[in-house]
């Protein structure tokens, strides 16, 4: 038995690289992530392929390795020149964000070090830095440091923590769910439906707000349904508001929203993934006002913060609910029981093992300070306004309202013909020509096109390209302009 132990101590021998193995690993791997960052100004934005990735499985995994050259080959050629580049300053549709490189040189450090970061007693400096991380964004949205929050994997994981902490603060199971009222409208970000179903609370009863001209929930009639609905012997149990919907960027108006869901004892989730860090500059400020009032809310470090993909956040104002509804023990965990100084991710999420998400976002902000963020979203919010201004100069443009964000909605309004053919003519063109990307959607049953800000990659040149290639695509498809 011994010998063979030491054979296979040998056979697994590859697991670990030497000094000389992993500077040589690390040489190839930053040359290709060097390469990427070069180009990347020249890459398109958008490259349809729909065999996009299939050459991986002529590549399956086997008992053999291959060189890492190979692989980078691979994946340059059949993983980064496929769909969607999210790293282009010309991603312009959904909500972008980019990628900050020193959130990466953060998740290499999270990986080697491979801190424990769900549990305190594995890693208290870990816990503390995500719990500190938490606190500075309740700063931003006026939370009071006694919350308690969770950083995610995304928008709607953080989502799905703030409706099940909201049904535990009610006490909502079985029957009662039946007669629970959840107030938002039409705009509401698809994740909360989600998170109401994964929560088991299908069952609820929904009530869509109807909102203003600028796509806002109405708060006046938000007051005057629940009002209707306590007469009519229903609970109203919970509103959502935007802080900023994805569709078209609007942002629900929260001080009213806020006090009426405290008058009437509701609980109030902000989704506030695209929106919330706007309240870093004061032109985001005045139009979030009110977030504090709110019980819980969302918000996502990988769209408005510039991180890679994999970073949300959700704060609840009053720690205790949070931890009432996510708090468990095990026997083989109570090592882990004597040291609960500071709360710890796992007691805080659905996750027990989780990655040392905190160093891709504290790296970043410990390194360049908040101030560059800070005009980066500034800049964002004026790009925004700059298009609004010169997409309507191009003749045939119309635009949906001002911009309470950095999302502007537009149309092409062609002489003859169907208009929403035509803008669907529009996104095509601009997809399969890829220097910028653009989405749409639909808008008082309107089919509408989108732009939305949000790269920290993008500047004034990229918005430029895209009234450009906006005007070319009307041209090419036989519209004079
Ligand atoms: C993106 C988004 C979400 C979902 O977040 P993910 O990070 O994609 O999971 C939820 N709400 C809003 C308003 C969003 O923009």
């Amino acid at each position: 038995m011994i010998n063979r132990i030491k054979q296979l101590e040998t056979l697994a021998l590859p697991l670990e690289p030497d000094a000389q193995g992993r500077a040589r690993l690390l040489e190839s791997i930053l040359a290709y992530g060097d390469a990427f960052l070069e180009a990347l100004p020249d890459l398109p934005a958008y490259q349809a392929n729909d065999a996009g990735g299939r050459a991986l499985y002529d590549a399956p995994i086997s008992d053999e390795g291959a060189d890492l050259q190979t692989l980078l080959d691979l994946l340059k050629q059949h993983v980064d020149r496929a769909g969607l580049n999210s790293a282009s300053a010309g991603h312009l549709g959904f909500i972008p964000g980019g990628g900050l490189y020193h959130a990466a040189l953060g998740d290499y450090l999270a990986a080697v070090t491979n801190r424990y970061a769900g549990v305190f007693f594995a890693s208290p400096g870990a816990v503390r830095m995500e719990n500190m991380l938490l606190r500075w964004m309740g700063g931003i949205v006026g939370y009071p440091d006694t919350l308690a929050g969770n950083l995610t994997s995304g928008g709607s994981l953080a989502n799905l923590i703030g409706i099940v902490t909201a049904r535990d603060a009610h006490g909502l199971q079985a029957e009662a769910i039946r007669q629970a009222v959840v107030y938002m409208t039409a705009h509401v970000h698809h994740s909360v439906d989600k998170a109401l179903r994964i929560a088991g609370l299908r069952g609820c009863v929904k009530r869509i707000i109807r909102v203003d001209n600028h796509y806002r929930m109405n708060a006046n009639a938000l007051a005057e349904a629940i009002a209707q609905d306590k007469q009519a012997g229903w609970q109203p149990w919970l509103v959502v508001a935007s802080a900023g919907t994805t569709n078209t960027g609007s942002v629900d108006p929260l001080l009213d929203i806020g006090q009426i869901s405290q008058a009437e004892g509701l609980w109030l989730h902000v989704d506030g993934a695209y929106g919330a860090f706007f309240a870093l500059t004061e032109m985001g400020r005045a139009v979030l006002k009110g977030l504090e009032l709110s019980d819980s809310i969302v918000m996502d470090p990988h769209k408005t913060l510039f991180l890679p993909w994999g970073s949300g956040a959700v704060l609840v104002k009053d720690r205790q609910k949070l931890l009432e509804a996510h708090h468990y023990g095990a026997d083989y965990m109570q090592d882990t029981l004597a040291l609960a100084e500071e709360l710890s991710p796992a007691d805080c999420s659905p996750e027990l093992t989780k990655p040392f998400r905190g160093l891709r976002l504290w790296l970043p902000l410990k390194l360049l300070g908040v101030a560059p963020f800070r005009a980066a979203l500034e800049e964002k919010l004026l790009l925004a306004r700059i298009f609004y201004d010169r997409i309507q100069a191009i003749d045939g443009f119309e635009v949906g309202p001002y911009p309470d964000l950095s999302v502007v909605t537009y149309r092409y309004v062609p002489r003859r013909g169907d208009a929403d053919a035509f803008n669907r003519q529009i996104i095509k063109h601009i997809h399969q020509e890829g220097r910028v990307f653009l989405t749409s959607t639909m808008v008082d049953d309107k089919f509408v096109l989108r732009l939305a800000v949000g790269s920290f990659r993008t500047h004034l040149d990229t918005i430029e390209l895209a009234l450009d290639r906006l005007a070319q695509a009307v041209k090419v498809l036989g519209e004079s302009g």
